[in-house]
């Protein structure tokens, strides 16, 4: 039974005072204290009031998570399990992920200021699906034989990697987490990952519900605290495998480093963006356009590493886009993430709110123009909210068009030729997504073509569904992506058996 119907406040809030909150570190499949007992607090960003404190993992706590993954992985206890019954437990897990998805939203919402409707009817479904996806894929996938000289036979087949370590954001923590678990426990792995300190209580919750479908004891564990610690020492573990990072491309360059300095695990890195929308002068269907736009820039508070921050739009359209898109900002409410109807919540914290306002601020004094928005919002809730809001007259050289700002903040950039807007999409050291707006199939060829990015969406944001790889080009990413089949090469080890065949008699 899924779980997916949105509750009301009044549904939300009771459902609140019911809660029972997992705050302790998920080791070896029970919950405990990090050692030492330290906690910190975790707030509601819609509120500025604290929800729960939450266990404070450090150095010791990863040592026992990962020697508890490592004797997982080494005892076969899930690795050599028939695929079918890992497939089992996995896509049990997924239901019972769906079957709760509107406990699992509540907590999103209140730890992470995300819509409720976001969360209870798409971050844990989507969880759910992906886990399910690559579960599903489990007793599907084969290995090859080679097409080796008579007389021998060369078997290429893929092994788990061993422990693989997972570094989480807090945009879309359930998502995020879903987005490693799914193809790195599919394929055998066990697992360490760490969400966000911001953002810790919902995988939590999924890795009890993963414990309860039948995941054996050390495959998933969870190391809760600051980043600086648990994932700095996870980066530096020399048991760890291969470390799966989904945040900021100034944090996840650390783990090369830190990868270079220990055993050279595997690292793989999902990273930051500053993705262009490039609407040509051909479109016609304004509205549709507009809600395209607003969805790529202001979905989840522009606190998305896709978000479609810079409107690269030709000048003879231009004032009919922007108004167009000022227009539907009357479909995007901003407001208490309990209340169904918001589909802007808060901002994560006070620092990322007063340092989305920094950029307003930068961008006012570069020359930029505020169409709307740009003001912190809903003071007297205690919440962090700022507002849809649009730069006009941006050039691609000013700080708001070149760095990640990751809130509602859209630049409006124009453009005359083509190749202009195909060197102005391109003019970022980022390569995540990129979408792209025409009514001529040629020049959406071309320019999907001609853009250096993971993911373009032609006539719509889009970002694929679970059976295309997500990953970005130059500052955006490296080493692998997530999703799709694509995915299961990166958590495994390629293995040749050559196998010398002796002459009869
Ligand atoms: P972040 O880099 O601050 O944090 C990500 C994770 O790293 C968190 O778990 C954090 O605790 C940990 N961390 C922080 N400092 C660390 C340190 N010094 N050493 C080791 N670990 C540390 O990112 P964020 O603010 O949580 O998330 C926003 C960023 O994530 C944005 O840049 C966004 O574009 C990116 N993102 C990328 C994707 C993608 O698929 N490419 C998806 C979502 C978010």
């Amino acid at each position: 039974m899924t779980d997916t119907l949105i509750p009301d406040k009044a549904a939300s809030t009771a459902a609140l005072e019911r809660l029972d909150l997992r705050t302790q570190l998920f080791i070896d499949g029970r919950f405990r204290d990090a050692e030492g007992g330290a906690r910190f607090a975790t707030e509601n960003p819609a509120t500025g009031r604290q929800i729960a404190e939450v266990a404070r993992g450090g150095a010791a706590d990863v040592n026992a998570a990962v020697a508890a993954a490592r004797r997982a992985a080494d005892d076969g206890r899930w690795s050599r399990m028939s695929p079918g019954d890992r497939k089992r437990i996995l896509v049990r897990w997924a239901d019972s992920i769906e079957a709760n998805a509107r406990e699992l939203g509540i907590i999103e919402t209140i730890d992470a200021g995300k819509p409720i409707t976001d969360t209870v009817g798409l971050d844990m479904p989507e969880a759910a699906t992906c886990i399910r996806w690559h579960a599903e894929a489990t007793d599907k996938l084969y290995g090859q034989v080679a097409p080796s000289p008579e007389g021998t036979i060369a078997t290429i087949t893929r092994e788990p990697v061993g422990v693989v370590a997972g570094v989480i954001p807090w945009n879309y923590p359930a998502q995020m987490a879903a987005w490693k678990l799914g193809p790195a426990l599919a394929t055998g792995n066990t697992m360490v990952i760490k969400p966000a300190s911001t953002t810790s209580l919902s995988l939590l919750r999924i890795a009890e519900l993963g414990a309860e479908a039948g995941i054996p004891d050390g495959v998933l564990n969870v190391v809760t605290g600051p980043g600086d610690v648990v994932g700095e020492a996870l980066g530096r573990h020399p048991d760890i495998d291969c470390l799966a990072f989904t945040g900021s491309t100034e944090v996840g360059r650390n783990f090369l480093t830190w990868s270079a300095q220990s055993n050279l695990k595997r690292v793989l890195l999902e990273l930051g963006g500053k993705s262009p929308q490039v609407v040509f002068g051909d479109v016609t269907d304004f509205e549709d356009l507009a809600a395209n736009v607003a969805l790529a820039i202001f979905w989840n508070m522009g606190e998305n590493c896709s978000a479609g921050s810079r409107l690269v739009v030709h000048r003879s359209v231009k004032e009919r886009v922007v108004e167009a898109v000022r227009a539907e900002l009357a479909n995007w409410p901003v407001g208490d993430p309990l209340e169904p109807a918001t589909r802007i919540g808060a901002l994560i914290n006070r620092g990322h709110m007063e340092r989305v306002l920094r950029y307003v601020d930068i961008g006012r004094r570069e020359g930029a123009r505020v169409v709307v928005g740009g003001e912190r919002i809903l003071e007297e809730t205690g919440g962090y909210f700022v507002p849809p809001t649009i730069f006009d007259n941006v050039r691609n050289d000013m700080t708001i068009a070149r760095e990640e700002i990751f809130g509602p903040v859209l630049s409006v950039i124009e453009f005359d030729t083509e190749a202009e807007a195909v060197a102005l999409a391109n003019d970022t050291p980022y390569g995540l997504a990129a979408s792209l707006y025409t009514n001529d199939l040629n020049t959406a060829h071309r320019v999907a073509r001609d853009i250096k990015a993971g993911v373009v969406g032609v006539n719509a944001y889009a970002e694929g569904d679970m059976t295309t790889p997500f990953g970005g080009y130059k500052l955006s990413g490296f080493g692998g992506h997530d999703k799709s089949v694509h995915a299961h090469d990166q958590y495994t080890e390629t293995k040749t058996v050559w196998i010398q065949l002796k002459p009869a008699g």
